[in-house]
């Protein structure tokens, strides 16, 4: 790929899967197989821009590095991460908007690995499942811990709430600040990007408004 391609599809924020591109073999080795070898990756990257690692401050570095992308911020990745969904029978027969709201996003672009920070907005209308509400934000921590796109993020929620809760009327929206925009390239302080996605009786305006207007009025 050219190198002006590359830094268009960075710059546009394009993704091309719904799914997080990953090798079939991805998870093969341990973490710490990964962690020892990224750790020697690291090394050499620091070396190449001149950093001399025999400095107690840099010695350290690359292992901490490595730890923190494998255990930390990309324990998304992993499957076996994924946090089990507790569903119960809807025994309140709740038939109403769900809404769970400020929900912290805690990711990173997968074009420049740069932080993505915000919130997340997540509804559902109950049929004959609910989920236990704190398993929400755990769902969308654990896929926000990956390399990501902002719109692949908002889907790969939306569709395991979908599925787990066994109905199309679910809406996540999340609202966040891309470091990439705000520290390089157009160097923009203050734009965030917000990402909307819904199905079922969520198509419906009065619906949707309803939700913007529990999120806008947030006094908590
Ligand atoms: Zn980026």
């Amino acid at each position: 790929m050219n190198k002006d391609l590359i830094e268009n599809i960075g710059d546009n924020h394009i993704s091309t899967n719904i799914e997080t591109p990953l090798l079939p073999n991805a998870f093969d080795k341990s973490d710490d197989e990964k962690i020892e070898n990224i750790k020697h990756h690291f090394a050499k990257i620091m070396e190449e821009l001149g950093l001399d690692l025999t400095d107690d401050s840099l010695s350290g570095t690359p292992y901490r590095f490595a730890k923190m992308y494998v255990k930390e911020l990309f324990y998304g990745l992993n499957p076996k991460n994924k946090p089990k969904l507790s569903i119960f029978e809807n025994k309140y027969k709740y038939k109403k908007m769900l809404v769970e709201q400020n929900i912290t996003i805690d990711s990173s672009c997968e074009h420049h690995f740069l932080p993505i920070t915000g919130h997340a907005h997540i509804a559902y209308i109950p049929k004959d499942k609910v989920i236990g509400l704190s398993k929400i934000n755990r769902l969308v921590d654990y896929y926000a811990h990956r390399p990501q796109v902002q719109e692949r993020l908002s889907l790969q929620i939306l569709k395991d709430l979908q599925a787990v809760l066994n109905t199309k009327d679910v809406i996540v929206m999340i609202s966040a600040k891309h470091l990439c925009v705000s520290s390089r390239g157009i160097k923009d302080k203050d734009s965030f990007t917000t990402t909307i996605e819904y199905d079922g009786e969520f198509n419906n305006e009065l619906q949707r408004n309803e939700f913007f207007g529990i999120v806008n009025n947030s006094s908590t």
